[in-house]
């Protein structure tokens, strides 16, 4: 399925606003759920800032993937998670209720219990 106009316009809008790191995201980690031609214009931005093939196969490694083909996220941020182990779940930052899952990203794998 290809993007229409006005969705494509939408998509490169977007696009040139996102931070280099997210963009990277897209076209690695979580292009199985995107549309071919918004990655194509993830892809042609990443091109524009500079940003080449191996930083993407760096970005890509690691990164788990769901049963659906597409890579998990942090349970944090938006980043791809690249580590999975048990955490505590916060009530309001300050209170653990319980123990739980959690997908992280390189930056907050540091919530993941050490083993
Ligand atoms: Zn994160």
């Amino acid at each position: 399925m290809t993007l229409s106009a006005t969705e494509r316009l939408k998509v490169e809008r977007d696009v040139t606003a996102a931070a280099t790191e997210d963009l990277l995201g897209r076209v690695t980690a979580y292009r199985a759920g995107m549309e071919p031609d918004a990655v194509a214009l993830a892809r042609e931005e990443l091109a524009r800032r500079g940003v080449g093939e191996d930083a993407l196969l760096e970005h890509a490694g690691g990164t788990i993937i769901g049963p659906d083909g597409c890579a998990l996220k942090c349970s944090v941020c938006h980043r791809p998670a690249v580590r999975r182990g048990w955490g505590w779940h916060w009530l309001w930052g300050v209170l653990p209720l319980f123990p739980r899952r959690l997908n992280t990203c390189p930056r907050h794998a540091a919530r993941l219990w050490q083993r």
